[in-house]
């Protein structure tokens, strides 16, 4: 048991000592304190246990302090740490070859550094570098970071400051089914429809060439011919509120940017190490192979690792001046990689996203009838899912931020924890450890409708 100062101590030190206005505050009224962690559960420093349905989101993927991983960084701790930008060591062979096994076509070189802002830095820099252009195109709506490179390419204003951070960085309409301007019944490429009123006439959804057209508008309006460097997109918007686009868009778009000479960059941060359940990567399942990828969270189980796979082409243009980066791809980091890796094999972990993940959004899915006016689209794929809230389902405003919040707390104080996300914080996020069973789906699935039910 935890015998430490108490959690008002702690914030009040959090406060003084800290950045104000930190989401640990911003999320709960009374914040949640975790002490230890098991798999998909967690418990705070008053001995509660909650059922972690968002720890996918902040790094945790194969569940909280797995045996076997916790074992890999223990034998390795042991053994050595150091840098491996200077000296060889085994590990990281061992893991990069087990990591590119898994990559298509030519995505045959690997960096290893530590964060998904560092893996997106260097996917920007990389693809400036390689074509010689400088022009970045990502979405509205999408989160790739917050180094000041990349906060320039997220596209959420809560994430912003006032500071010029996004010299030769374009931002096209977001693609969403549910919000944007075009979408419908048919439109999106998800294992549960959402239920709205199409624009467009039954069968013909306009949707996919509506938003293609957008992007061909950017670059005919705002980029200078031959100066595309690269495509930023998420394959499924995790940040910004577990957002799929139409089914071609993302291939109809990676040939635009073929065209346009740009390279396009994956951001497999959320999406990636088998989470949407058909696929290991997102991008798979939109049937394109980037010309870069960016890799965080998941890929570590909560260890800080990230990394950046691209061809040998664009890797030779960056070595063409020295890249240095003293902790990417040390020893202890590189053993917790192979482990997660090791474990999603033996335990079938894609397979689980599949099956129930599916489970999960049709029991979801039952939510949205039974409470249709609040429940406005359940959605996603695998074991990343969304579940957008509003205040009625004609109009679709976003959920007041004092009914979500307190219904984000109820959940949380019958035991489960949820993420939140969009713009305006009304879909609720839901991104497990990827060890979780059809039970724990339907206990954080039934803690919903109690709380839904209890509303006000
Ligand atoms: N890309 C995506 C899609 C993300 O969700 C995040 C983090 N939320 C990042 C990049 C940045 O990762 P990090 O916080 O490790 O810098």
């Amino acid at each position: 048991s935890f015998q430490g100062p108490s959690l008002e101590n702690d914030l009040e030190f959090r406060r003084q000592h800290q950045i104000p206005n930190m989401m640990t505050t911003a999320y709960y009224k009374k914040p949640v304190r975790v002490h230890q962690g098991h798999m998909q559960w967690l418990w705070d420093t008053e001995g509660n246990r909650y059922l972690d349905m968002f720890g996918g989101i902040v790094t945790v993927s194969v569940g909280h302090c797995h045996p076997k991983v916790v074992q890999a960084a223990k034998d390795q701790l042991d053994r050595l740490w150091h840098t491996t930008h200077i000296y060889i060591q085994p590990t990281l062979k061992e893991y990069t070859e087990k990591l590119l096994a898994k990559m298509p076509g030519d995505l045959k070189v690997c960096f290893l550094v530590n964060s998904g802002s560092e893996a997106n830095d260097l996917a920007m820099f990389m693809s400036r570098v390689h074509t010689g252009a400088f022009d970045i195109v990502g979405f509205r709506n999408a989160f790739h970071g917050m180094s000041p490179y990349v906060m320039g390419l997220t596209a959420l204003s809560t994430w912003r400051h006032r500071l010029p951070s996004a010299f030769g960085i374009h931002h096209t309409v977001n693609p969403d089914p549910y919000r944007g301007p075009w979408g419908g019944k048919a439109c999106r490429d998800s294992s549960i429809q959402t239920t709205r009123k199409c624009t467009c006439q039954e069968g013909e959804c306009q949707a996919e060439d509506k938003y293609v057209e957008q992007v061909e508008d950017l670059f005919r309006y705002s980029i200078a011919k031959g100066n595309l460097a690269a495509f930023f997109a998420e394959s499924i918007q995790g940040v910004g509120g577990t957002v799929q686009y139409p089914k071609n868009f993302i291939k109809r778009v990676y040939e635009l940017v073929k065209n346009h000479g740009g390279l396009f960059v994956s951001d497999e941060v959320q999406t990636g190490f088998g989470r949407t359940g058909d696929h290991f990567w997102g991008f798979r399942g939109h049937g394109i192979t980037p010309d870069i990828v960016t890799m965080a969270k998941g890929i570590g189980n909560g260890f800080p690792l990230a990394a950046v796979v691209t061809t040998k082409e664009i890797a030779a243009s960056v070595g063409k001046a020295a890249y240095f980066n003293t902790f990417g791809g040390n020893p202890v980091a590189c053993a917790v990689g192979s482990a997660v890796l090791d474990v999603i094999k033996d335990e079938n972990t894609q397979a689980r996203c599949y099956g129930v993940g599916a489970h999960f959004l049709s029991e979801l899915a039952k939510l949205r009838e039974e409470f249709p006016e609040n429940v406005g689209d359940v959605r996603g794929k695998g074991l990343m899912i969304g579940v957008e809230m509003v205040e009625d389902k004609e109009s679709r405003t976003p959920l007041k931020p004092e009914r979500m919040m307190a219904l984000f707390e109820d959940i949380k104080d019958m035991g489960v924890l949820l993420g939140l996300g969009g713009l305006h914080k009304n879909v609720f996020r839901i991104k497990p450890p990827m060890c979780i069973s059809k039970e724990d789906a339907n206990f954080a699935v039934q803690v919903m409708r109690v709380a839904l039910s209890r509303m006000k």
